[in-house]
């Protein structure tokens, strides 16, 4: 029989973390039927067959081993020439690169690698729920940030300057960002460099929306003039490659922090999975005509979305990355929270309401466009449906 024990085991940091404001709907959601789901971020593609089946011919083969704790060698080499290619960046393959179970463990690597107790972590909001409980359990005292939806969500040196203490050890930029598809420009990207080189900051760059930009050339902050050296850029293959399901990601970054960051890996994980690791590899090699064509598609029905939500009167600037449209709710003075629970109660269409991003989410909700151009446009019908109700 269970014994009733009467003090808690679990430790107050963890205690005290906030369970993610994005679970609470997905329950809800999926406890309906004939739900629509704007919910979720992760691609409505299926993984592309020829990387799927790299992976199972790894599995024929018996490649069951662990690889190194970075990853295959063959892998980082891969991600290295990627990484050249696309953003003209230049790592070192054999110290500079780690591969990852996910972006995810890479964010959680970076902030347990960098984090000294107390040291301060610009997190600019809205964002990525993660961000904020990462650097708590890291000891590091998260500190945030607001960006404006009258400014499209633009992180500006300002926003930086104000809260910089001398406790201040890194920011966080997510570009493009989740959840307001927000990309930050060569230039913005330059003005907020200079802020981070005048106090000697590090920067965490969550990329992992990079292959999803519609409309310009899309800046790593790594390839900014002098941030190379205190640049942990990371990425995977969740959302380009359509691989969420696989965990794998990748983090680049000059030797010393990649090698601490290698430290807390390999006791904690030893590597990412093998035959994943096979699959990303064969991904890298043939993924980016699959991937053109992913975007391609994103694109197409982000200029219907975003176009339809301001037709039925959502105000939404046009997101230039990612897969998510932000519109404004504030016209019809409901709480993002409640907004979102009576669309999905009365209307069956799942969103996220802004403020489980942050304080200056509220106001705004998100919605997921990576479904089908038949489930958005019955998704705007409903919408409009509840608008007119309203
Ligand atoms: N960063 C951001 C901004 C994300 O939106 C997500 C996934 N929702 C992640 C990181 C985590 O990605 P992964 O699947 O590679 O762990």
């Amino acid at each position: 029989m269970k014994q009733q024990v009467k003090k808690s085991y679990v430790s107050e940091t963890v205690a005290r973390l906030k369970p993610s404001g994005i679970r609470r709907f997905f329950d809800l959601a999926s406890s309906m039927e004939g739900v629509i789901s704007l919910g979720v971020g992760e691609p409505d593609f299926v993984t592309s067959w020829n990387i799927r089946e790299a992976s199972i011919l790894s599995l024929e083969q018996g490649y069951t081993s662990y690889t190194a704790n970075a990853g295959l060698l063959e892998l980082r080499q891969e991600i290295a020439a990627y990484l050249m290619r696309k953003f003209r960046v230049e790592y070192n393959p054999e110290t500079e690169i780690l591969v990852t179970v996910g972006a995810s463990e890479a964010l959680d690597l970076a902030m347990r690698a960098i984090i000294n107790p107390g040291d301060e972590v610009i997190v600019v909001q809205p964002s990525f729920v993660a961000y904020e409980p990462l650097v708590t359990l890291a000891g590091g005292t998260p500190v945030l940030v607001e960006t404006h939806g009258d400014d499209h969500f633009k992180l500006r040196p300002e926003h930086i300057e104000q809260v910089i203490t001398e406790r201040t050890k890194a920011l966080i930029i997510c570009s493009p960002n989740n959840p307001t598809g927000t990309v930050l420009q060569k230039e913005e990207l330059e003005a907020i460099g200079r802020i981070v080189k005048k106090y000697d900051l590090l920067v965490v760059a969550d990329e992992i929306y990079a292959e999803l930009t519609y409309d310009d050339e899309y800046t790593s902050v790594a390839a900014v003039d002098g941030m190379w050296e205190r640049t942990i850029l990371i990425s995977g293959f969740s959302k380009g490659f359509a691989m969420t399901g696989w965990r794998l990601g990748f983090a680049a970054a000059p030797k010393e922090i990649l090698q601490a960051m290698l430290k807390i890996h390999q006791y904690a994980m030893m590597c990412a999975p093998t035959m994943v690791q096979y699959g990303a590899l064969e991904a890298l090699r043939s993924g980016e005509q699959d991937v053109e064509y992913m975007r391609k598609s994103y694109r197409r029905r982000r200029n219907y979305f975003v176009q339809s939500l301001n037709e039925i009167g959502l105000h939404c600037h046009m997101p230039g990355g990612a897969f998510y449209a932000f519109p404004s709710i504030q016209s019809t003075g409901l709480t993002s929270e409640q907004f979102a629970e009576r669309l999905l109660i009365e209307e069956k269409v799942a969103v996220v309401p802004g403020s489980v991003f942050g304080s200056s989410g509220e106001g705004y909700i998100r919605c997921s466009y990576a479904s089908s151009l038949e489930q958005l446009q019955e998704a705007i019908k409903r919408m409009k449906r509840f608008l007119e109700r309203l």
